[in-house]
């Protein structure tokens, strides 16, 4: 019986997104593997592209959409979008409404989903960045992110001690204490209301923001979180793969109603860590009892 919708996206970001400089990364190729681990498993995906990439990689870009995936944005040129003036704004929408028409163009869409580059921190909720999204009919964006105690125990930070987690008070406070921004900052219910706040930190749901936007919030962490920053010809090592393919399902079998996958392409896509997508999307599958979705496609 199918009780979970999910949702798989890609920062889809390339050489914008990528903290090294001078590296060989051949997007269109990294792509086609992605493309075919998604088909493998027949999951439809959101890929949130810096919107500079529809120009650079039409082609790409319209394969990408011709196999079903929804495609969305992550910024213009993968810029911080939490303190822009009002100038700074203004010129950031240009170019935007730019490339949504050149979206348009491409794919007959426009785009209807976002994710912002650094997703929008250390603010994440910027009401005057989402009103202008909402007015240029985007309806649903993606930057709550949720920390998840489990991502303390990476092989290189903390060696032992994650079965402390099962203890009943364990997890609810280490969770607390990691998301302490959001439960300070953003209370998306009750902006009065620290024990509104709470539930919607411990059980997360996709909700509606004052400007009419749908916020879908990130249930399992970025993996680059997981696996650091490799370059993408690095292997990340067999000790890192099966502790973020862990990482992802345990967090899947805690989010009973909602989750999602949040991957950038050039972390995934490359070297030892696409086994990590392939993995987690196959148990997934074989247990049946989720629907993959992409909320700016059912419109
Ligand atoms: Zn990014």
């Amino acid at each position: 019986m199918i009780t979970r919708d999910i949702i798989v996206t890609f920062d889809y970001e390339g050489l914008w997104g990528m903290p090294h400089v001078g590296v060989d990364y051949d997007l269109p190729a990294v792509t086609d593997q992605l493309l075919t681990v998604l088909k493998r498993h027949q999951v439809s995906a959101v890929f949130f592209t810096s919107s500079k990439l529809y120009y650079d990689y039409p082609q790409t870009i319209q394969k990408i959409h011709q196999a079903g995936h929804e495609v969305g944005v992550h910024g213009h040129a993968h810029e911080h979008l939490h303190n822009l003036s009002q100038s700074e704004r203004d010129s950031f929408a240009q170019d935007l409404e730019a490339a949504c028409k050149e979206l348009e163009r491409l794919t007959g869409r426009r785009p209807r989903g976002f994710r912002a580059p650094y997703l929008m921190g250390p603010l994440f909720y910027v009401p005057k960045m989402y009103q202008l999204l909402a007015d240029m009919g985007f309806t649903w964006i993606s930057n709550r992110e949720i920390r998840t105690p489990e991502e303390l125990w990476r092989p290189d930070r903390l060696p032992f001690g994650i079965s402390m987690l099962k203890f009943p008070l364990v997890r609810p406070l280490l969770l607390a204490a990691l998301n302490l921004g959001l439960l300070r900052h953003d209370r998306p219910t009750d902006h009065q209301n620290l024990v509104a706040a709470w539930r919607w930190l411990s059980r997360p749901q996709p909700f509606q923001r004052p400007e009419g936007l749908m916020e879908h919030p990130l249930v399992s962490p970025l993996d680059c979180d997981m696996v650091g920053f490799p370059k993408p010809d690095q292997a990340s090592g067999r000790s890192f793969t099966d502790f973020t393919r862990q990482t992802i399902l345990d967090d899947y079998h805690r989010s009973p109603l909602y989750f999602n996958i949040n991957v950038p392409d050039w972390i995934i896509g490359t070297s030892d860590r696409l086994q990590v997508l392939d993995d987690a999307l196959a148990a997934i599958r074989q247990e049946g009892t989720s629907r993959f979705i992409l909320p700016g496609r059912a419109l």
